[in-house]
């Protein structure tokens, strides 16, 4: 029997995986075996890490290790249900009062994610007779969120206040709700929303707005609070985010008012109807947010390696799209280039991977930077650079 020559309604895998490499668009893992700092094991091989999220060394740090050992014995692994069932815990409700203190907000929801806390609340909080007005470089769980709420959904040119006001005054009049959405910080480029024209926009067009702060807490605001928080931002808003970047741990979250967060506890469909966020991630969590508030020197720390890394490049000619955080991408040229440029770092030792289609419009080396990255490793990488 020549099972190889049955068709099966499978096949077309084959072809979808070979026009992705087709497209230099395919990608793999690389598996790391060490624990979360400036230095990983890299499929076996030390590495200097530029490529990481953990803004302020977090991730490792003994006393989120110790919260969730902690929060483990106390409660066990699993938070065993969903929340409106079996899986709310009083770590849960600590871990939601902490988060809406560090964004000043009257209230906070905890989910599973960073990504299901965008589905849920864009999906609960508009529907099919609503607009969205979203950044055309909005991260893919807004644009997803977007998609599942069944809104009219309408992209604006990047930062482009001239586009959103003419979009704004072209369609907002043909809907009922009209949410803008957009990142604090943008994750593949590392530059800023210009959040405080857009509150006026929203203000003047009748909007509520959300902004995924996902690379801005813990990086921004005296307090870690994020970049709305360090505009000093008063009006109302809904702002979203992750646990897992620079809190360190793993989970999402929406703050703002406490009926809005009423009112998703009863419609977000990805916070209902999944399991709770467990102890260990949750504990881990709320160290972070009391450090991310008491230790204002690792943010000093991380904003000195941004100037540091700034002026080093800026010596040798080399442009970069943002110095406004962490976030450093630079432009090297097509896809085969920029993949060939980061080849040549790892073989260097450095960790920082080209960004490319479709994850982003065109080709870049992300670097993204540490508090707790040293002056010698930064000159490490500038030299390779
Ligand atoms: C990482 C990221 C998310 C998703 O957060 P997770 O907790 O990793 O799911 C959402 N929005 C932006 C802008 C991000 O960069």
């Amino acid at each position: 029997m020549k099972t190889e020559s049955i068709s099966t309604p499978y096949d077309w895998l084959d072809r979808g995986l070979a026009s992705i490499h087709r497209a230099n668009w395919y990608r793999s893992t690389q598996t790391i075996t060490s624990k979360a700092g400036t230095v990983a094991k890299v499929d076996g091989r030390e590495m200097l890490m530029f490529a990481s999220n953990n803004y302020l060394g977090l991730a490792g740090d003994q006393r989120l290790i110790d919260a969730a050992i902690a929060a483990t014995e106390k409660y066990g692994t699993g938070s065993t249900g969903s929340r409106l069932v079996t899986g709310h815990l009083a770590l849960h409700e600590e871990l939601e009062i902490a988060i809406a203190d560090l964004k000043n907000t009257e209230a906070a929801l905890v989910f599973s994610s960073g990504y299901l806390a965008n589905l849920g609340a864009i999906s609960a909080i508009v529907g099919q007779r609503d607009l969205i007005l979203g950044d055309a470089y909005n991260h893919s769980c807004l644009k997803k969120g977007a998609l599942m709420s069944g809104a009219t959904a309408i992209d604006y040119q990047h930062v482009n206040l001239t586009d959103l006001t003419e979009k704004l005054q072209q369609h907002r009049a043909n809907y009922r709700r009209c949410l803008i959405t957009t990142d604090s910080v943008f994750s593949m480029d590392g530059d800023l929303a210009p959040l405080p024209a857009i509150m006026d926009l929203a203000a003047e067009y009748d909007c509520m707005v959300l902004v995924d702060e996902a690379h801005g807490t813990g990086v921004f605001g005296d307090r870690g609070g994020g970049l709305t928080n360090a505009l000093g931002i008063q009006q109302e808003l809904i702002q979203v985010g992750t646990l897992s970047k620079a809190l360190g741990s793993l989970g999402g979250y929406v703050a703002g008012s406490a009926k809005l967060i009423d009112y998703l506890r009863n419609r977000a469909a990805t916070w209902i109807y999944t399991t709770g966020l467990s102890p260990a991630d949750t504990g881990a969590a709320i160290a972070a947010i009391e450090i991310v508030k008491t230790e204002p020197m690792r943010r000093q720390q991380l904003w000195q390696n941004v100037a540091m890394l700034k002026q080093g490049l800026q010596e040798l000619g080399i442009n970069a799209i943002a110095f406004d955080s962490p976030i450093i991408a630079i432009a090297v040229g097509d896809i085969l280039t920029t993949l060939q440029m980061s080849e040549r770092l790892r073989d260097n030792g450095i960790f920082a991977p080209a960004i490319r289609p479709p994850t982003v419009p065109t080709a870049r080396i992300r670097i993204t930077l540490m508090a707790t990255h040293t002056a010698e490793q930064l000159q490490k990488l500038l030299q390779c650079l």
